[in-house]
């Protein structure tokens, strides 16, 4: 019974045992293991924490944050090979799998993997490719809100309370608002940003950092290695940052001479909050749209969960602090609470005793439909969106809309499948297409195909298009 907390900065690999989660430590004996892939000297792998060291001198050998760009059509070079996210998340996962294999001592094959709720059917589809590749049976894809409250619910068993997870990660920001009752676990609303995570405030504090030694952008092509280190420095300033009102940034010699000091730089608590502010800032959006999706008012959320390495920064509890004039609770481990929650789905579908009482839903976290043309006056006008699953619809669901004909002797249907939420498809994000032929032909009208969405517990999408007169199916 493993879970697997695949993460943008740093991946986590669980068992439960004797009704418990338990992480389990990698070969270097660490719980954390770096989301980082590398090629040494003999164009060998390297994964991880070897990696992550490789990156800070020589980035051109490594690469870090690819799980932003999972579902996306996006390669990286790597020792004078091209990868796809997929490939590189594979690898991660492959070294996961290696090391508890290693601790075990037995095979690792069914696993339950984690996603932030906001992730689209792409990149979920892409997860679980991830995980078949590194020859894992990957059972279930699990949001990271859900499994960390899943942690939540196995500490807190007979609690019944409104419980919002603000999960706060290194690339990804998701807010979860759940309620749990005698073991019912029912997710009513997700929202989140997928590009706005920890790494971004390490990167405002880096660019903060070069205007101040008067440095440009372009000046670090020249100099990478430099540019490395200085950022290794921000990054830990910002983690400073969380015990202590201030930081001291010593800035690393451009010239790589270290005999030679460089001014030191310091950063202030408040400095760092201004900085970040815009950042800061669209962390509203989420929140004030996963309450209204769920209909509930601040002052109903009972308990605040965080989790996520970022969500300890003091801006950030500041801010949640400000929002919900509550004080969110510690009970969770920031870094480790998904990682115990994935193993918890394992047993879960196991159906171990120790959490046969414990039952979850999910939702699904965006709007699904497809492209129609809407008549206005005597004109067909394309590119309008029929939402056909609204989000925050609770998983598994399936549903059905019919579209006519709008031509005289329409042969083809062409089902244009998008998420999102605007009423316009240019706003919304493309999944997928496929033609609908061998349509009787008739009057414009006459002949209607009915679309079935199902959508699955992994929050993977299937689209069916059913001709009514014919009844032949495609999907
Ligand atoms: P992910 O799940 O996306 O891999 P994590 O939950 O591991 O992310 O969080 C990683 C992020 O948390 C990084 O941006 C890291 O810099 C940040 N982080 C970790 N520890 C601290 C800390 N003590 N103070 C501030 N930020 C931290
Ligand atoms: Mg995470």
């Amino acid at each position: 019974m493993i879970g697997i907390d695949l993460g943008t900065t740093y991946s986590l690999i669980s068992r439960f045992t004797k009704g418990e989660p338990k992480l389990i430590p990698n070969l270097f004996g660490d719980i954390l293991t770096p989301s980082v892939v590398g090629v040494d000297e003999a164009n060998d792998f390297l994964v991880g924490k070897p990696a992550k060291e490789l990156l800070s001198v020589d980035p051109t050998r490594a690469i870090g944050l690819f799980k932003r760009d999972m579902g996306l059509n996006r390669t990286y070079s790597l020792g004078g090979s091209m990868y796809t996210p997929v490939e590189l998340s594979s690898i991660v996962l492959s070294c996961l799998k290696n090391d508890a294999e290693m601790y075990l001592e037995e095979p690792v094959q069914d696993v339950v993997i984690s996603v932030p709720a906001y992730f689209n059917d792409d990149a979920r589809v892409a997860t679980k490719m991830a995980g078949e590749l590194a020859g894992l049976n990957v059972m279930r894809i699990i949001n990271e809100p859900t499994a960390a409250a899943l942690a939540f619910g196995v500490v807190k068993k007979d609690e019944d309370k409104t419980v919002l997870v603000f999960d706060l990660g290194g690339g990804t920001f998701d807010v979860t608002v759940l309620e749990i009752f005698e073991g019912v676990l029912e997710v009513r609303a997700s929202s989140g940003k997928t590009f706005l995570g920890g790494e971004d405030f390490t990167q405002n504090l880096f660019e903060w950092v070069l205007k101040e030694l008067g440095r440009h952008e372009n000046d670090l092509e020249k100099n990478k290695k430099w540019a490395n280190k200085l950022k290794a420095q921000c990054e830990a300033a910002k983690r400073q940052l969380t015990e202590a009102d201030q930081a001291t940034l010593s800035i690393p010699n451009p010239s790589g001479d270290e005999n030679e000091k460089m001014p030191e730089l310091v950063i202030t608590q408040q400095k760092f909050r201004e900085i970040n502010a815009r950042l800061l800032d669209q962390m509203y959006s989420p929140l004030n749209r996963v309450l209204s999706d769920s209909r509930m008012s601040k002052d109903s959320v009972d308990e605040i969960l965080l989790v996520g390495g970022a969500s300890r920064m003091r801006c950030v509890q500041s801010l949640i602090e400000d929002y919900f004039k509550q004080t969110p609770s510690s009970i969770l481990h920031p870094d480790h609470a998904v990682a115990c929650g994935t193993c918890i789905q394992a047993a879960m579908l196991k159906k171990d005793a120790a959490v046969q009482e414990i039952v979850s839903t999910d939702v699904s976290s965006h709007t699904l439909g497809v492209s129609i043309s809407r008549k206005i006056g005597n004109k067909h006008e394309h590119g309008y969106f029929m939402p056909i699953i609204d989000r925050n619809t609770t998983l598994p669901v399936s549903r059905v809309e019919e579209v006519a004909t709008i031509e005289m002797g329409q042969t083809s249907i062409t089902v244009d499948v998008y998420q999102g939420e605007s009423r316009k498809i240019e706003n919304n994000h493309l999944l997928g297409e496929f033609k609908v032929e061998g349509i009787p032909p008739r009057l414009a009208g006459e002949e209607v195909v009915a679309i079935r969405f199902t959508y699955d517990l992994n929050g993977v999408l299937e689209v069916e298009a059913t001709i009514l007169s014919t009844n032949k199916s495609k999907s």
